[in-house]
């Protein structure tokens, strides 16, 4: 997920076809393999430089690969304000191998995001605002733990990556501009489109895929996409 625009040379835009497939799982014993290790250190170095998280099929590896890291530097544009209504907070930076969600609890948030694979654009997506990831780090070592508002946020932002998912196949369509005209107003009630976004925390459900399930479970929609392959 972007921070700020910085530009996307060698970042994979879309209609790239990397970012449309689902990425295949990373043998845990092949974590410490050159290739996995050299891909986990040139999505830090890109996401360092550009944004606050990066998934492998943006650099064109169809691996399941996220990398995902906030600086208090990084987010020294926004006023305390909106970093505290959008719960976000510093932390450091985080590799996931074969990341799983769960969302905890039925809160939701609304916010602008975008993306270094769709460069110039931001669009309010609503996602859920507590998850647990679950997965292996870089160093081959499970990881479990659970994620709040704008981690949670760029978690559930590059797990979609992996699934071939983009934002704005979640976004408020409306909502949709130029990253230049972010601070213009959100377009209001529609006679065809429904009511106005409202951005913040709320229990409005997440848009999901016309093909996903009831349960609201991502490692169980991964894991029955993977078995209808079979
Ligand atoms: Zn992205």
């Amino acid at each position: 997920m972007i921070d700020a625009a910085r530009g996307a040379r060698d970042v994979v835009q879309a209609g790239a076809p990397a970012l449309r497939d689902v990425a295949r799982a990373v043998d845990v014993d092949e974590i410490d393999s050159t290739e996995i290790q050299e891909l986990i250190a040139e999505m830090l170095r890109v996401c360092r430089a550009r944004g606050v998280g990066l998934a492998a099929p943006q650099l064109g590896a169809r691996r399941r690969v996220v990398v995902l890291e906030d600086t208090t530097e990084g987010m020294s544009d926004e006023t305390s304000e909106a970093l505290a209504m959008k719960r976000r907070e510093a932390f450091r930076a985080k590799v996931i191998v074969n990341p799983t969600l769960t969302p905890i609890g039925d809160a939701s948030a609304a916010f602008f995001e975008g993306c270094l694979s769709v460069a110039g654009y931001r669009a309010v997506v609503r996602r859920h605002l507590r998850v647990r990831c679950r997965g292996y780090g870089g160093d081959g070592k499970p990881v479990d733990f659970e994620a709040v508002g704008w981690e949670a946020r760029i978690l559930q932002h590059e797990v979609d990556h992996l699934d071939g998912v983009l934002y704005t196949d979640r976004m408020e369509s409306r909502t949709l501009r130029r990253v230049d005209l972010l601070d213009e107003p959100l377009p209001g009630d529609h006679p065809e489109f429904g009511e106005a976004v409202v951005l913040g925390e709320s229990t409005a459900p997440v848009r999901r895929g016309p093909g996903a399930s009831a349960a609201e479970d991502v490692e169980a929609r991964v894991k029955a996409r993977k078995n209808r392959k079979k």
